[in-house]
C-alpha cells in the first residue's frame, strides 16, 4: 500500500496539484482542533466545520484526548497557542468511538497471541506505565470530553484568556453536539411531576389540534392548566411543543421557539418532559439533540438521560 502512495505521490507533485493548498503554518481562524484519529472523520470533519487548509490546527489521536497534563496532545496545544496564535481550542470526541470500549485485558489477550510476553508487559508495568490506565476505553463520552476540556483549561500553562469549549460530532452525519461543562448542565426534570411551583412550567409534547388526550399532554390539561385546541406555546402552568406532524425536523423550529421564549424569561423555571418519545414515537437519540442549545440555560431542565 505505502508503495502505491509513493508512486501516487510523485503523480501529485508532477501535476502541481498542491498549488490549491498552499498557505503558511499559521492557522488563519487561530483555531485548534483536538479530535479523534477515526478513519470516518479524516474529510467529514473539516468539512463539517467548514474548515480548509490552513485554518486551524488538528491534532488528532485515539478519543480526542488529553490523558496526562504533559502528553503529547497537551504539547501540541501549547506550541498551538505560544507558536501559533491559536486562541480557541475545540475538543470534538465522536459517536460510536473505538477509543470508548478499549479495555486493557483484550490489549493484552491480543498482544499474547502476537508474540508479546506477559513478562515483557510486567517489565513496561515495572518501569511505571500504569498499562490499565493507558489502553483503557473512556466509557462515558461526555465525561471525557469534560475532563479533557478541564485539563486544558486548568493546565498551569495554559494562559487566561484561551477559549476551550467540547462537543461530540455524529461520525455520520457531521452534526455537532456541545458538552457543556458539569456546573453548567442543565437542571434534570423530576420522573413524575405530580405539583409544580407558582413559577415552575410543565414542557409536554402535543398535537397541532391542542387535543390533549393521553400521555403528558393529558396530564398537562388534567393538572396544569394546559388549554383544550392550544398546540402550540404557553397555556396555564404548561408549554406545549407539537411533536405529532411529521418528523423530528418538522419539530425543531417548535423546540427553538421554545428555547428562545424559555430565554425571556428567566423569572420561570421550565421542566422539559420527553416529548416525542411517547405517543410520537420518536427515540430520545433523535428528540435530545434538538435541545442542545438549552443546555445552556439555568431556568431550563431536561429529561435525565438528555444530556
Ligand atoms: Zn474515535
Amino acid at each position: 500500500m505505502i508503495d502505491e502512495i509513493l508512486s501516487y505521490n510523485k503523480e501529485f507533485v508532477a501535476r502541481h496539484d498542491y498549488e490549491q493548498y498552499i498557505t503558511d503554518k499559521y492557522p488563519s481562524k487561530k483555531l485548534a482542533v483536538l479530535t479523534c484519529m477515526d478513519t470516518r472523520l479524516t474529510e467529514l470533519l473539516p468539512a463539517a466545520l467548514g474548515l480548509k487548509n490552513g485554518d486551524a490546527k488538528i491534532i488528532k489521536n485515539a478519543g480526542g484526548l488529553v490523558i496526562s497534563p504533559f502528553d503529547s496532545a497537551m504539547r501540541s496545544l501549547v506550541v498551538a497557542i505560544y507558536e501559533l496564535g491559536v486562541e480557541e481550542i475545540m475538543v470534538v470526541a465522536h459517536t460510536t468511538c473505538g477509543a470508548c470500549h478499549m479495555s486493557f485485558s483484550h490489549f493484552r489477550h491480543e498482544m499474547n497471541a502476537r508474540g508479546i510476553t506477559d513478562e515483557t508487559l510486567d517489565t513496561v508495568s515495572r518501569c511505571g506505565v500504569n498499562l490499565e490506565q493507558w489502553l483503557e476505553g473512556f466509557h462515558d463520552t461526555h465525561a471525557s470530553v469534560r475532563s479533557t476540556m478541564e485539563s486544558i483549561r486548568n493546565h498551569p500553562l495554559v494562559p487566561a484568556g484561551i477559549v476551550v469549549r467540547g462537543f461530540i460530532i455524529d461520525s455520520v452525519t457531521g452534526a455537532l453536539e456541545e458538552v457543556m461543562p458539569e456546573e453548567e448542565v442543565a437542571m434534570t426534570t423530576p420522573e413524575n411531576i405530580t405539583t409544580l411551583k407558582p413559577d415552575e412550567v410543565f414542557v409536554f409534547g402535543s398535537n397541532l389540534h391542542g387535543a390533549h388526550g393521553g400521555g403528558a399532554a393529558r396530564q398537562a390539561y388534567d393538572c396544569f392548566g394546559a388549554e383544550w385546541g392550544v398546540g402550540v406555546g404557553r397555556t396555564g402552568q404548561c408549554y406545549a411543543i407539537p411533536t405529532m406532524q411529521g418528523g423530528v425536523e418538522t419539530i425543531r423550529p417548535y423546540v427553538d421557539e421554545f428555547i428562545h421564549y424559555a430565554e425571556q424569561h428567566p423569572e420561570l423555571t421550565f421542566f422539559v418532559t420527553r416529548i416525542g418519545c411517547g405517543i410520537a414515537g420518536f427515540t430520545d437519540e433523535e428528540i435530545a439533540p434538538l435541545f442542545a442549545a438549552a443546555r445552556r440555560l439555568r431556568n431550563v431542565a431536561l429529561p435525565a438521560g438528555w444530556r
